[in-house]
């Protein structure tokens, strides 16, 4: 028992330790630790084409020609909007279904066993299925929100905090871009609130499916998770069935009651399709979860993917600053704040610049954060402009324009 309980429990932090490495490893403060070798090795094994040594070999072995192809096909199904990794999911999410649905849905429910899985189980099982379905197809045809020259306007919901967003053009697009906009490379174009491009879905998550990304990735949650117990449901009622407690078995000749560990065995021998089915299950439960959960965390705090690492890199510089270079940087923001059109910057709190020691906090706080109820608001109901306002500001943007062509 304690022996299974050291392997269930290692292996658990094992995949916090991973999926923490995969998506944090590279983050300024682990700069010259252990972390950002670790994230390298994983990325070799999980993309080999990045890894130099990798690419080498596949030369050596198989010619320039085919390594030349293999990034051409690397570069297509990971770098470019295309239809490969919704195509995954749909084999994945049928493939897995189906092989859930023969070795736990049907091999326990009830009909000749009157302990079996009740039908209605079965029927949220489907239910999931077909949410976490529907989320998805809604996140790859809802538009993200794309900013173009004659939207650009109406994306102009938040004001520059002059830290991390100051008024800058697309050089791609050929538009001043909104705050908290950026431009994806894959789909090249820009989008509002960008928070990052998801190849599972084909398009980028931005303000305007922010809402379905992240109940999609809830819903697979629940969906994994359910899945999960369901199949451990199941496999305890067989251990009731067989009424496993009750029974004694020979150990060096003595009749010895059963435990844990003869459980396990006699699961795995006996129900190994449902044991699989429930470890694997888990597995994605907790990998989604661990994603689903940092997701609705920046949702918490009114951050994106693409600002925590701006973030953290500035809360690197400003560790770094001096007094003088803060002063500078201060001076600069406030001069961004003060070019805000006022309607904008209205209901912002922005906060101003203290003299002492609050400097530095003044760079590597986050204006976009207004509490948890606002920000959770922001992400169900994205921000509009209301039409005035985004007249006037459409009116705004022409006139500087015409007083740049003068
Ligand atoms: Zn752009
Ligand atoms: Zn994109």
């Amino acid at each position: 028992m304690a022996t299974m309980l050291l392997v269930l429990g290692g292996g658990l932090l094992f995949v916090v330790i991973l999926v923490y490495t995969l998506f944090c490893g590279d983050a300024p403060q682990h700069e010259g630790g252990v972390l950002p070798k670790v994230q390298n090795c994983v990325m070799a094994f999980i993309d080999p084409l990045a890894s130099e040594t990798v690419r080498r070999w596949v030369k050596w072995i198989a010619g320039e020609w085919c390594c030349t192809k293999m990034e051409a096909a690397e570069d297509y199904c990971c770098f470019q909007r295309n239809l490969f990794m919704p195509g995954v999911y749909v084999v994945f999410v049928s493939g897995a279904y189906y092989c859930y649905y023969v070795a736990i849905l049907v091999a326990y429910v009830p009909g000749e066993r009157s302990d079996g899985i009740p039908f209605a189980y079965g029927l949220v099982m489907w239910a999931l299925l077909l949410i976490s379905v529907a989320l998805w197809i809604t996140c790859l045809r809802t538009d993200p929100g794309i900013v173009s020259v004659k939207n650009s306007a109406e994306h102009q919901v938040y004001p520059f905090d002059g830290v991390i967003y100051i008024p800058k053009e697309c050089s791609t697009c050929k538009l001043m871009r909104p705050p908290r906009a950026k431009h994806c490379r894959t789909c090249n174009l820009c989008i509002a609130r960008f928070d990052h491009h998801c190849p599972w879905i084909n398009t980028c998550v931005g303000a305007h499916n922010i809402r379905w990304f992240i109940s999609f990735l809830v819903f697979h949650v629940l969906l994994t998770g359910y899945g999960g117990w369901l199949a451990c449901w199941a496999l305890v009622h067989e251990v009731a069935r067989a009424q496993l407690w009750q029974a004694r078995y020979l150990k060096d000749g003595a009749a010895v009651p059963v435990d844990y560990e003869y459980i396990a065995r006699w699961l795995l021998v006996y129900h190994g399709q449902a044991v699989i089915g429930a470890a694997v299950m888990w597995l994605i439960a907790i990998v989604l979860g661990c994603f689903a959960g940092y997701h609705l965390w920046n949702a918490l705090c009114n951050e994106t993917t693409n600002e925590t690492y701006k973030w953290k890199k500035q809360k690197w510089k400003a560790k770094q600053c001096t007094e003088e270079d803060i002063e500078l940087l201060l001076r600069q923001r406030q001069e961004v704040i003060d070019e805000n059109p006022k309607e904008l910057a209205a209901g912002w709190s922005i906060s101003q610049q203290q003299p002492g020691e609050a400097n530095a906090a003044v760079l590597t706080h986050n204006v976009y954060n207004r509490g948890l109820l606002s920000n959770m608001r922001e992400i169900f109901f994205p921000l509009q402009l209301p039409l005035v306002q985004a007249a006037r500001t459409v009116e705004s943007e022409k006139r500087s324009k015409k007083k740049k062509k003068n």
